[in-house]
């Protein structure tokens, strides 16, 4: 018997406690169900079933209402490839965020919710012909080039006068994972600031008589902690701006602020990120002479990720030789940054306490590496119990997959003590229909 079993009363384990910074605004206990958007988890399980990716409504406009009033005098860009759909962009502008988007998909999504052209910046790395001939036909307001071949092409595609932007690489580490650290020099995104690439492409836009080159782009990452990051990036721009004696109106900084998804893991310092990076910007623009660009940044994760539930559905638990695993209805078809990036979670059962063991929640995917999180569940967890993984409001439907021809789950919408599906489950009809 251990300690906290013998004395409830000082066992951190047993009594039942919402970790600190993860989950959506006003979620509550209430006796041991959770209580989101003001409705209960038990509940949506039973309505909806499971996997069941939970959205609190009022967290995602709650957020998307800071960063719009952080940065006043700037253009806040909602990253649409982070949660990917109509309801949720819809709400993005009437928050008074922009989107922007990556494909012509993402694009159809955009022009399904009602979003302008002039509120829309398109980017990628690779953007086909038809994603470009989409973008130029819904009146895409920036396109943001990101390669010599692509300002060619766009050139003779475009007619007198399409807003461009330059995607830059400015070489800082933004210390994440690699897979999303997207500023450093030798990779795939964008022009090198050091190798002289990133001038080079500024000429070239200007060259373009279509072409109207109106700001300079870049994106050092994801889940970047540390607003030094963006300061170091701010100095290196705005020395790319004075040295290119082209007039820049707009520098987009990117998104990549970070979210939390472990307890006592921090939320990104925005206030400080604002007076910091705009004392930066003023600073080395009156250093350098040149007028101060508008200030755009593109947050998804930041907005969107703590927003998120995943309700899931204990079906098998095994004990291994030193580990106990506990097997859901879903996996890596509905989460795969465990598997892609190591991503960590927490995880709680719904419907009881009890002295906490560590487990280990997998898949059902025909993978060893299909393992959801690590994390702590009542010692006595069965098959049948309800659990919520919090933080899944980010690249989780986004990065969804029909491996082993499962369906992908629900995003359900709650709100004031209702709730809606904005996504349906998928259905094996759905996944039928494509084969011929
Ligand atoms: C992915 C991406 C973002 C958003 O990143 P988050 O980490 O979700 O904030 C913003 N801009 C560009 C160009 C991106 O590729």
């Amino acid at each position: 018997m251990t300690l906290a079993e013998l004395l409830p009363s000082i066992g951190c384990s047993t009594e039942p406690v919402l970790e600190e910074g993860l989950w959506p605004d006003g979620t509550v206990l209430s006796g041991s169900d959770l209580v989101i958007g003001g409705v209960s988890a038990t509940r949506l399980a039973a309505r909806f079933g499971t996997p069941c990716q939970v959205l609190d409504e009022a967290t995602v406009r709650s957020r998307a209402r800071t960063f719009a009033a952080t940065l006043p005098d700037g253009e806040v860009v909602f990253a649409g490839k982070s949660l990917p759909c109509p309801e949720v962009y819809r709400w993005m502008a009437a928050e008074g965020l922009s989107l922007d988007v990556s494909s012509a998909g993402e694009l159809a999504l955009a022009r399904a919710a009602g979003v302008p052209g002039e509120r829309i910046v398109l980017h990628g790395n690779v953007k086909t012909s038809e994603d470009l001939k989409a973008a130029l036909e819904h009146g895409v307001s920036r396109i943001v080039v990101d390669s010599f071949d692509e300002i060619a092409q766009l050139g003779a595609l475009a007619r007198h006068g399409q807003q461009v932007m330059i995607r830059v690489t400015p070489g800082v580490d933004a210390v994440t994972h690699a897979a999303i650290a997207t500023g450093v020099e030798d990779q795939k995104f964008g022009f090198s600031l050091a190798s002289g690439a990133a001038l080079e492409a500024i000429l070239r836009v200007v060259e373009q008589p279509s072409l109207r080159l109106v700001g300079l782009h870049c994106h050092i990452g994801s889940q970047v902690r540390h607003v030094a990051s963006y300061e170091e990036t701010v100095r290196r721009m705005v020395g790319l701006i004075a040295s290119c004696g082209v007039r820049i109106e707009q520098l987009d900084l990117g998104g990549g602020f970070c979210a939390p998804y472990l307890p006592g893991e921090s939320s990104f310092d925005l206030f400080g990120f604002a007076q910091r990076v705009r004392g930066t910007l003023n600073y080395e623009c009156a250093l350098h002479r040149v007028p101060v660009p508008r200030l755009l940044i593109e947050p998804g994760r930041s907005i969107v990720a703590n927003a998120g539930v995943t309700l899931y559905r204990v079906c098998a638990v095994k004990r291994g030789v030193t580990r106990t695993f506990v097997a859901v209805d879903g996996g890596m078809s509905d989460n795969p940054r465990p598997a892609l990036y190591g991503a960590k979670y927490a995880v709680r059962l719904i419907g009881r306490g009890g002295a906490l063991r560590p487990v280990t929640v997998v898949g059902r995917h025909c993978e060893a590496g299909d393992v959801l999180a690590d994390g702590l569940l009542p010692a006595d967890v069965h098959a049948g119990d309800l659990l919520a993984m919090p933080v899944t409001g980010a690249y989780h439907h986004a990065l969804a997959s029909n491996y082993n021809q499962v369906c992908r789950p629900p995003v359900v919408a709650v709100r004031d003590g209702f709730a809606r599906p904005i996504m349906r489950r998928e259905t094996e009809e759905d996944l039928l229909r494509r084969y011929v």
